[in-house]
């Protein structure tokens, strides 16, 4: 049974989100600081966070990069602002979805489902397909590229595992965002981009001449096969 860590200050909205997931057969942990939540989360690791954006002790921005550091467990904001939404669509705090207050908790319940569903390990990577200079351990989030690890977001990591699992096969920004576990919605396309461009920059620090990742115009990205 799959564990919620959520951490929402308004106890009123716990409530009502304890019971909804309890409903889908979720157990539930909540708390009410981001502090005590990146603790917990340390020691007993939830399968999923719903992160309220404002809590007594600091930002759910703040925790979730904090949570980044030693965690690429999905996370949920629940924002209430729409200035907010614009931030946890930048991508770069590294949320897998948001909900806007006032919202539904049986539809809360329904996007934690859909995270949990698209987390669920991929089909191993076939050894005899992926080139043979990378090595990905998709259990740890970790790809060797020339038998260097490469430090990479969650996103780089899956932007790279997509690419990998098919040599050559040329993805639509579409589909990469899809295989990144973003909602492909407008806006988020050009975000591909730069993750691409920041993963070239990570393989050319081990081999500056390689240039594995192939841009297609108008189409999207590819890899090389060897
Ligand atoms: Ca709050």
């Amino acid at each position: 049974m799959p564990t919620i860590l959520l951490v929402e200050d308004e106890a009123s909205i716990a409530d009502t989100l304890i019971y909804a997931l309890q409903s889908e057969g979720y157990s539930t942990h909540w708390l009410t600081l981001a502090g005590e939540a990146l603790a917990y989360q340390q020691t007993t690791p939830a399968d999923l966070l719903i992160l309220d954006v404002g809590l007594p002790d600091m930002t759910g921005f703040e925790a979730c990069k904090q949570l980044r550091r030693f965690s690429e467990v999905p996370v949920i904001f629940l924002t209430a602002r729409n200035a907010e939404i614009d931030r946890v669509v930048g991508l770069e705090i590294g949320a897998d979805d948001y909900v806007t207050k006032p919202f539904s908790p049986r539809e809360v319940a329904a996007r934690v489902k859909a995270i949990l569903k698209r987390m669920q390990p991929r089909a191993v990577l076939p050894a005899a397909l992926a080139p043979a200079v990378f090595a990905v351990d998709a259990e740890r989030f970790q790809i060797h590229y020339h038998g260097q690890l490469l430090s990479l977001t969650r996103h780089e990591f899956r932007l790279l595992h997509t690419l990998l699992a098919q040599p050559q096969r040329v993805f639509s920004r579409e589909q990469l965002l899809d295989a990144a576990g973003v909602p492909a919605e407008a806006g988020y396309e050009r975000n591909i981009d730069s993750h691409i461009k920041s993963l070239r920059a990570k393989l050319r620090q081990v081999l500056a001449t390689a240039e594995p990742i192939q841009t297609h115009r108008g189409l999207g990205y590819s890899i090389k096969a060897d």
